[in-house]
């Protein structure tokens, strides 16, 4: 945690505002998350004005512990148990049949309840000391990518939050790995945190890689997790040149610059090297967009890592916040 110390008063408070139907926001591994009770329909509701997105989405319920999946799902199978074991707490989301305990605003309507819970002190003794269920999608506003501090909360949300808790920098940096278990085998619906490798070894059997490519669904936003300025993929051997060519364009250039390429290869308004490692990246990631957001780029040019381990996710996101934005919200356009 940093040196940030949250105190038991801090997080009785929270549990307190959350009883009256409050939002906090609170820290978690993967991203920051705006808190409310679960099972207050009116509050839930209230998450989704705060961050100005369509109502229709399906949140996480945050748990204290696996104890708790029989309350909040109808049917648990074996393979959520096993799962649950190995990656609790930890990055990882379970899609279930859902309890009559989860309100259908928690869940944008749907019979299944997506439930996880959260590897970060913080969050498990705000959950304990609340007792119930948290849903809580990532603490920033319908068009900015997730934050991973308490300031970038502060910076996204200001007072349309109740109270924000410290927990310092996220560790993982990118979202939870969802996990589909209500078909007939289980499907990753999205990478993240806990690896598609890890999920595997823990399964006995190979898993379905999703489609991480920015594909056009209809009625759904390609773009998500993407930063202000334009991102586009190109291959980390084209990066100087297509540096350049934009520049020449009259672009401000902002560059994810890869590990293979020498910062004094490209010249360009910012340039953020990212690290080697992919839990450093993924870690580092959601600040890194926010960066070269702040320098001033209208375009960020990025390149894929491997997509083993953690790249996976890196990779989905770098796809995602390239992927084509709804016209109709110039310059904010991820949820
Ligand atoms: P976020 O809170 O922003 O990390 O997003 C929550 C993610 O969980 C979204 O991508 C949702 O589509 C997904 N999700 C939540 N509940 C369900 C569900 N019942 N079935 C499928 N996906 C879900
Ligand atoms: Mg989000």
């Amino acid at each position: 945690m940093e040196g940030v110390t949250v105190r038991t008063m801090d997080i009785e408070k929270a549990a307190g505002l959350l009883r009256a139907g409050g939002l906090v926001a609170f820290p978690t591994e993967t991203v920051y998350g705006l808190g409310a009770n679960a099972e207050d329909a009116a509050a839930v509701s209230r998450t989704f004005q705060a961050k100005g997105r369509p109502p229709n989405h399906p949140l996480i319920v945050h748990l204290a512990g696996a104890h708790q999946l029989d309350d909040w799902v109808a049917d648990v199978p074996e393979t959520a148990r096993l799962l649950a074991e190995r990656f609790w707490p930890g990055p990882l989301t379970l899609v279930l049949p859902r309890s009559p305990r989860v309100p259908l605003e928690a869940t944008g309507g749907l019979e299944t309840v997506a439930v996880r819970v959260p590897d970060h002190p913080v969050a498990l003794a705000l959950l304990s000391a609340f007792g119930g269920g948290i849903t809580a999608p990532s603490a920033n506003r319908f068009g900015s990518v997730s934050p991973t501090t308490a300031e970038h909360v502060h910076t996204e949300l200001g007072d349309r939050v109740d109270l924000i808790l410290d927990g310092g920098p996220s560790d993982v940096g990118v979202e939870s790995t969802i996990v589909d278990l209500t078909g007939p085998t289980p499907a990753i619906l999205r990478p993240g945190g806990v690896t598609r490798e890890d999920l595997e070894a823990a399964l006995g059997h190979p898993l379905a890689v999703p489609a991480t490519s920015s594909v056009r669904v209809p009625g759904q936003h390609p773009s998500h997790y993407a930063p202000r300025a334009r991102v586009v993929l190109v291959a980390a051997d084209d990066i100087p040149a297509e540096a350049d060519r934009a520049r020449e364009a009259g672009h401000r250039v902002g560059v994810l610059l890869p590990p293979s390429l020498a910062p004094e290869t490209v010249t360009a308004q910012a340039v953020r090297p990212v690290p080697a490692s992919t839990a450093a990246y993924a870690r580092g990631l959601y600040g890194f967009l926010r960066e070269l957001d702040h320098s001033g780029c209208d375009l960020i040019l990025a390149s894929l890592p491997g997509e083993e381990g953690l790249g996976l996710a890196i990779a989905n996101r770098l796809r995602r916040a390239a992927g084509p934005r709804p016209s109709s919200a110039p310059g904010h356009h991820a949820r």
